[in-house]
């Protein structure tokens, strides 16, 4: 534990990739900076789907009931082809 402490880890990109590395380090005492080259950080308007494997991720960071008070639980997806037939 005490290495840790002094351990301090650079993050080059702040995606979900350098965003849930920094959470997860955060967690156990890791100390790190998140640099991201992008100016600002917005919203882009669009939705996006959280696959299982994303949500036990971000599950296991304690943002479950975060993302429930936002998000839309879909019944099912479908992916068509280019003519619009149902793969
Ligand atoms: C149109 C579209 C729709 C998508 N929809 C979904 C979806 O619904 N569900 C889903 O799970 N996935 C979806 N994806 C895929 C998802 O966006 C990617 O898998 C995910 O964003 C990858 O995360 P990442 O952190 O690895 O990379 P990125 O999100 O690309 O983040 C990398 C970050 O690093 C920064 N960066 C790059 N170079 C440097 C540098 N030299 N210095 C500092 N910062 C730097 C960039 O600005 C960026 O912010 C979609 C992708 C696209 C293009």
């Amino acid at each position: 534990m005490t290495q840790h402490k002094s351990t301090r880890v650079a993050i080059i990109g702040g995606g979900i990739a350098g965003l849930g590395l920094a959470l997860n380090l955060h967690r156990r005492g890791i100390a790190c900076t998140v640099y991201e080259s992008a100016p600002e950080i917005k919203e882009l308007g669009v939705g996006i789907t959280l696959l299982p494997h994303a949500m036990r991720e971000l599950t296991a960071l304690g943002l479950q009931d975060a993302l429930r008070a936002v998000a839309i639980e879909n019944a099912e997806s479908r992916f068509f082809n280019r003519f619009g037939q149902l793969i």
